[in-house]
């Protein structure tokens, strides 16, 4: 196909306006399986879901009859919203729409019983699912140093993944880990056991109970199979065992299943994802109908050319041709520069421009391949009042104090959680220590009931000392009473008097470490969340499924997150971090020196790149700190892969290019005028061969600040109603000071949160 499809007639009905011919082909094939492999941003998921809207307003099905399954809550909700738009009320309910997770739980709930566990189940995230390993593990008389719960953790997923129950685990497998009769698919047993008596399931189960339960209760799943009369699967290359057998059984004889994918951005085999999936489905669904869309409407021709440059070095590929018809628009620009703050500065500054500019920051990311490089990242935008939101993993929720307030929740909702339980019965100290937790473990396990109740009953006996008892008989009737309470109190009020009257808020005020105001502020941030939520168990099953929690947020802002959580999105400014060898790739897919985790770091990096509507920018720091130790690094082979006609090139390190190159022979220090150690090594050598020397050839970027000015300045010492000076928004007076963060108010700029490090204070 050379050039773009005649657009449809505009007197079709607007799910059908605006496709192309193939994708208007993939809309109106509903019967039999279908699969659309594409590339990039060439409409797949357009028209997955006017696919959808086609199916609803033609009344080929109800919306409860049709399965839809995302790969993220925000996809699921985005495809909601976009359906609303096209056939209005119609779209109402959709209970089906979701990601494999949310509708796999939904499903469960219904079915438990089936598997032993009761309809209110908890979902444990990795925290508690460690935990709980660990018990499994010492219990088996094994080592927990040389055998840890975390290597257990992941043998266990990857067997699930391929919706293997224990007895399915392969024997040599099976004896990775642990030793005889503790060996790992023994301790999997234990673990399914302990799960079953907790009335829990991580994140795994949830697709392998509903396996377990179409195979075991054949009615269940012939049910299923009558009521979906369509399947439908986004992102499609990502899918694993566990998820394809799963959807393959529900498919069942009708076949009407639509899948669409792209294998160059496959990006989970990590997580048990199978490319080979998509090679499978012809054969097993046999007639399938392979529709392949080539025309890419999101990037500009210069962001899809270097794109499709660097995924063209990689060998295993089904391989495709795209085109399209949009504007040649800048180059990718590649900016080489001192450190990781610097290159804060940098993404900042450029955000900005954009900004002001006319660009929306709702329109910009920087994407990251590994978590720790936000950090920097926000300190700078914290620094200069931009607006940014983290999106993806589970910043929020994973943190302590988020996750002690959840636990107390969980155990008004479900009076069985033993873990919620164990968490919080000594936080805030309640002299239930040690020897406390002992005698009440054992009280549980002579009376075969969950902790939380033994706690109940143990509390009318002798068992403990007195002081002990005087205070978990506080605790227990302070849950009741919080149950009851919890009938007629809206939650978000609820959660604040339990935080209260536990104490627990006390103990953070009590706390004069740095970070106890942020936890405090984290406390408020929570309940203030769950006024999203119609009910308390609505809200705990939000945050054991969801990894966002700011979509009700209506602010502008620059959104910040990982290449992994990027995929389906776009944005008008991309800006990619890190580029540098051991950052991106990452150090773990260069340990391991394999080809095939080296390709799946580039479709990763393919995966970034095609998320850039208009421009792409990538950034690589000479210098990083990783987990606080300073190393020299070098540009990623990834920059050196990108054809040079749709690259800039260009470096903030004073002297430009020729002093660079200079340094790189060994002939000047470039960093001399910034009084740090030079950072030459082996690293920069390669960099010189492989990248450095033969591109560098725009002139040097002027940066305002130098790279070290702000990072070595110290911080200031400053109180409340003090003057201090702030060289964007000039002269302000402090009214807040939360640790290192100030509250200021800029006559001239509003109240802004900036670090103290970014004032100065004025006598
Ligand atoms: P990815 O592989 O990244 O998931 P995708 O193939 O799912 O991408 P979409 O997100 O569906 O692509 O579409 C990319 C962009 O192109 C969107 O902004 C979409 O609205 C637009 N688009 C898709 N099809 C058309 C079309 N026929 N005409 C105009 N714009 C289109
Ligand atoms: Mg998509």
């Amino acid at each position: 196909m050379a050039s773009a499809p005649a657009p449809a007639p505009a007197d079709l009905p607007p799910w059908l306006q605006g496709l192309n011919p193939p994708q208007r082909d993939a809309v109106l094939t509903t019967e039999g399986p279908v699969l659309i492999l594409a590339g990039a941003g060439t409409g797949k998921t357009k028209a997955l879901t006017s696919r959808l809207a086609h199916i609803v307003f033609s009344r080929l099905a109800w919306p409860s009859e049709i399965l839809a399954v995302t790969f993220t809550n925000r996809a699921a909700r985005e495809m909601r919203h976009r359906m609303e738009v096209l056939v209005g009320d119609l779209a109402e309910g959709l209970p089906f729409l979701g990601t494999f997770h949310s509708i796999a739980a939904r499903m469960l709930r219904r079915h438990a019983g089936l598997v032993g566990l009761d309809s209110n189940f908890t979902i444990l995230d990795t925290d508690d699912q460690l935990r709980l390993l660990k018990q499994v593990v010492i219990e088996a008389g094994l080592d927990e140093r040389r055998w840890p719960a975390k290597q257990l953790a992941g043998h266990i997923d990857r067997w699930k993944n391929r919706g293997e129950i224990p007895a399915e685990v392969p024997p040599g497998e099976a004896m990775s880990f642990g030793e005889g009769q503790a060996n790992g698919a023994k301790l999997y047993a234990r673990y399914q056991e302990r799960l079953r008596a907790l009335n829990a399931a991580d994140f795994g189960d949830l697709l392998l109970h509903m396996l377990t339960i179409f195979t075991e209760a054949p009615d269940v799943l012939a049910d299923y199979q009558r009521r979906f009369k369509y399947i439908m699967v986004d992102e499609y290359q990502d899918t694993n065992v566990a998820q394809y057998r799963w959807l393959t059984l529900l498919a069942g004889a009708r076949h009407n299943i639509a899948c669409v994918g792209d294998d160059d951005q496959s990006i989970y085999s990590w997580r048990g994802a199978e490319v080979a999936n998509i090679l499978r489905f012809e054969r097993d669904f046999p007639g399938a109908k392979v529709i392949r869309l080539e025309q890419n409407y999101r990037s500009t021709s210069h962001i899809l050319a270097a794109a499709n440059g660097l995924i063209a070095h990689n060998k295993g590929r089904l391989g495709k041709q795209l085109f399209t018809a949009g504007s040649a628009g800048e180059k990718i620009a590649v900016i080489g520069v001192w450190d990781g703050p610097e290159e804060a500065r940098l993404i900042g500054d450029h955000a900005e421009r954009r900004a002001r500019e006319g660009a929306s920051l709702n329109q910009m990311a920087i994407l990251v391949r590994a978590q720790f490089q936000t950090r920097e990242l926000e300190d700078r935008f914290i620094g200069i009042g931009l607006p940014y939101r983290i999106v993806g993993g589970f910043r929020f929720y994973e943190r302590a104090e988020v996750r002690d307030a959840l636990a107390y929740l969980r155990l008004i909702v479900s009076p069985n959680d033993a873990l919620a339980f164990e968490r919080i019965v000594n936080v805030p100290k309640r002299g239930l220590g040690d020897k406390a937790m002992a005698a009440l473990h054992a009280a549980a396990r002579s009376m075969d009931r969950p902790l939380p109740r033994a706690a109940e009953a143990i509390v009318e006996t002798p068992a403990l000392s007195p002081a002990a008892r005087r205070s978990l008989k506080t605790l227990v009737m302070d849950l009741d009473r919080w149950r009851a309470l919890a009938e007629t109190t809206p939650h978000p009020e609820l959660a604040r008097i339990v935080l209260e009257e536990s104490g627990y808020v006390a103990m953070w005020q009590a706390d004069k470490s740095a970070e106890a105001q942020g936890r405090l502020d984290n406390l408020i941030e929570l309940t203030r969340a769950m006024e999203d939520y119609p009910s308390l168990t609505g809200f705990l099953e939000h945050v054991s499924l969801v990894m966002d929690n700011d979509a009700s947020d209506a602010t502008e802002k620059l959104t910040i997150m990982t290449l992994h959580a990027a995929k389906g999105l776009e944005f008008d400014h991309v800006f990619l971090a890190g580029w540098e060898e051991g950052v991106f790739p990452s150090q773990r897919a260069l340990d391991e020196g394999g080809a095939k985790s080296l390709e799946e770091e580039r479709r990763l990096a393919y995966v970034g790149i095609t998320r850039a509507r208009r421009t792409a920018t990538i950034t690589h720091a000479a210098n990083r700190r990783v987990y606080g130790q300073w190393t020299a690094a070098i540009p990623s082979r990834f920059v050196s892969e990108l054809p040079l006609d749709h690259v800039e090139v260009t470096s903030t390190l004073s002297g430009g290019p020729s002093l660079w190159r200079a340094a790189l022979q060994g002939e000047v220090d470039p960093f001399a005028h910034v009084g740090r150690g030079t950072g030459r090594g082996p690293g920069w050598e390669r960099a010189a061969g492989g990248f450095g020397a033969a591109r560098n050839t725009a002139p040097a970027i002027d940066v305002k600040a130098s790279a070290v000015s702000v990072g070595l300045r110290g911080r200031a010492d400053v109180k409340l109603g003090a003057r201090v000076f702030h060289s964007k928004f000039g002269e302000g007076t402090v009214i807040g000071i939360e640790g290192n963060k100030l509250e200021i108010d800029f006559p001239a700029a509003g109240t802004k949160r900036i670090l103290d490090s970014f004032v100065e204070v004025r006598p």
